[in-house]
């Protein structure tokens, strides 16, 4: 509240900006509230949406800064659905679009989408409702466009005119707005162009939302949009109540679960909490030891009905069922207050999935727990999918996951920072995080630029062969270092390419093997450097840590979770130590 305070009072003298947009007596409120329970299904607002929806509703320009997942779609569908006229969402995404469209639909509101992927004919009539030439009214709310279809479209810019002068242009929402400006880390030169809709449409209010963006984005923004007195809202980006931590997971499917039990029956015993995995089949394997164990789970995925979904999704809303055991399918409008954890039993598909993903704990701003379970093998299972993914950045985004697993000298919080070009202090963590919990003496940087040229060198002596991930890793033999080190090494050196996946496909599966990278000769350099986190005990390869190193961590960390009901768990579920020397 502070943050929009400050920002909103560059704009303006009235400090109770805030607390004026958060009243429900306006006009348009009872509406507002019917639209929400009974078309949206949607029980309470969260943070900034019943502001943005009130500040838009009235006219004014406003930008909304949220994180992904958080809930921005819902600020201009509801105005939408309460306004009379069309709203255009200018949005770079077809494939996003076209869930947007498909889930409107599915509430019976009428939505569409005009780019390079509407048929001729739905092109000819959408053209036809913005022109107003339609005999029968048309019930079409919210109509979906791209930036270059903006840019390119003359007709287009002739249409919108039109749809202006017969008073049916409801607002213009700009979707992913940092795109705007050239500071941001997406610049989109055809959102250039909406710097004339202020000039060509002055009534038309003007709403953008992203999820990322910067002061000095945000001021770019308003001034190219022609909107300085747009007002701000901005989510806390940086969840507090959020432990992150990341734990290495065993090799053998069998130890795997029964850490993974482990974990949840020492910390979050009768506790709400989801577990992520990677397929539909691990959601039901895992889901099966689960309940083997007396841990009340149930299954969530794609491949059941929506019938047993529901079900699902109902007995853990009302706690009968503590553990959801789930794919990513388990996502959309899932609100419940109390998750108290949320174990990704594999890594994501990037950051900012995880990010999302793991963000659906702590909801009621309790201290809540974001475990990733990580292990060399699952890499190999998501990079062929990383690899056909249709944006095309899926390998950039999977090795920034890695890194963010093979870290562990870096607060967790600030590589997700950095991840979404966010301004980050370090303080901001409070050690809320296994990294910053934890003594940095425990960790080195060590260069393995020796071990890293020893495995190019191998991999160039043994050219014939084929080598998958797990079978390079088994022929190689390196006395420096312990097997899940030579590992993380090769992880580490696929994220900075000196090796790379090569991924074939057989009519059954993707294969991935690991080949030299485009790097790969820099690794015989005398300079080159290879950095890997180690952790003290692993350098030493000794069994455990000292008791009195082991004292100074467990006091460390049960300071932080104090306010925790559950005791602070032991040295073994707090940092990755114990399980990796094991
Ligand atoms: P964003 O665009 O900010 O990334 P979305 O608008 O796609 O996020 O919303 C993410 C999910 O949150 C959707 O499934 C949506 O239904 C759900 N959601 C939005 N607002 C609420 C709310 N107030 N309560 C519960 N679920 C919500
Ligand atoms: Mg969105
Ligand atoms: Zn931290």
């Amino acid at each position: 509240l502070k943050d929009a305070l400050k920002q909103n009072q560059q704009s303006t003298s009235n400090i109770n900006l805030v607390e004026q947009w958060q009243q429900t007596n306006f006009p348009w409120s009872s509406n507002v509230e019917k639209v929400r329970t009974e078309i949206f299904k949607i029980n309470s607002f969260r943070q900034w949406q019943l502001e943005t929806i009130n500040v838009t509703l009235s006219g004014h320009d406003c930008i909304l800064i949220m994180p992904t997942g958080g809930g921005k779609s819902l600020c201009y569908q509801l105005p939408a659905v309460v306004s009379d006229g069309i709203t255009i969402v200018v949005s770079p995404l077809i494939s996003l679009v076209e869930d947007q469209v498909y889930a409107l639909r599915n509430l019976n509101i009428d939505a569409r989408a005009l780019n390079t992927s509407t048929p001729r004919d739905e092109q000819t009539e959408i053209l036809r409702i913005l022109d107003g030439r339609n005999k029968t009214e048309s019930t079409l709310k919210i109509l979906y466009l791209t930036p270059e279809k903006i840019a390119k479209s003359k007709t287009i810019m002739a249409k919108l005119q039109k749809l202006y002068e017969t008073k049916r242009f409801a607002r213009l929402i700009v979707d992913e707005v940092h795109c705007v400006s050239q500071f941001g880390h997406d610049f989109r030169p055809d959102y250039k162009y909406l710097s004339i809709f202020k000039r060509q449409f002055p009534n038309v209010s003007i709403l953008g939302l992203t999820a990322t963006a910067t002061t000095k984005v945000m001021n770019d923004v308003r001034q190219i949009l022609k909107i300085p007195q747009s007002i701000i809202f901005r989510a806390p980006f940086n969840r507090k109540n959020l432990f992150y931590e990341v734990v290495h997971k065993s090799d053998v499917g069998k130890d795997a679960l029964t850490e993974l039990v482990n974990c949840i029956q020492h910390r979050f015993s009768k506790q709400s909490g989801i577990v992520y995995c990677l397929s539909q089949k691990d959601a039901e394997d895992v889901c099966c030891e689960l309940q083997r164990n007396c841990i009340k789970a149930g299954c969530y995925h794609a491949g059941l009905s929506a019938l047993s979904r529901t079900q699902v999704h109902e007995k853990w809303l009302k706690s009968q069922v503590h553990v959801i055991c789930a794919t990513i399918a388990f996502g959309m409008g899932i609100d419940k207050p109390d998750v108290r954890f949320v174990i990704h039993h594999s890594l994501s598909k990037s950051i900012e999935n995880f990010y999302q993903e793991s963000g659906r704990a702590g909801r009621d701003d309790q201290t809540s727990h974001c475990i990733l379970f990580f292990r060399f093998g699952d890499v190999f299972r998501l990079a062929p999918m990383a690899f056909s993914d249709k944006s095309g950045n899926g390998l950039t985004n999977l090795y920034s996951m890695i890194a963010y697993c093979l870290n562990e000298s870096a607060c967790r919080r600030k590589l997700i920072a950095k991840y979404f070009d966010e301004v980050w202090q370090s303080h901001d963590c409070n050690q809320m995080c296994d990294v910053c919990s934890r003594p940095s003496t425990y960790i080195t940087k060590r260069n393995c630029h020796q071990e890293a040229s020893m495995i190019v060198d191998y991999l160039e002596r043994n050219k014939k062969q084929r080598f998958t991930a797990l079978k390079l890793v088994e022929q190689l033999t390196i006395k420096t270092m312990i097997k899940i080190d030579i590992q993380r090494l090769i992880l580490q050196m696929i994220t900075e390419q000196y090796l790379k996946e090569d991924f074939h496909f057989t009519s059954y599966a993707t294969i991935c093997y690991i080949v030299t990278g485009p790097r790969a000769s820099y690794v015989y350099d005398n300079d080159c450097e290879v950095m890997l986190d180690m952790i003290e005990s692993t350098k030493k390869r000794s069994s455990n840590p000292t008791k009195t190193q082991e004292k100074q961590i467990v006091k460390k960390t049960t300071s932080i979770v104090s306010t925790h009901p559950e005791p602070r768990p032991k040295l073994r579920w707090t940092t990755n130590i114990d399980s990796r020397t094991k």
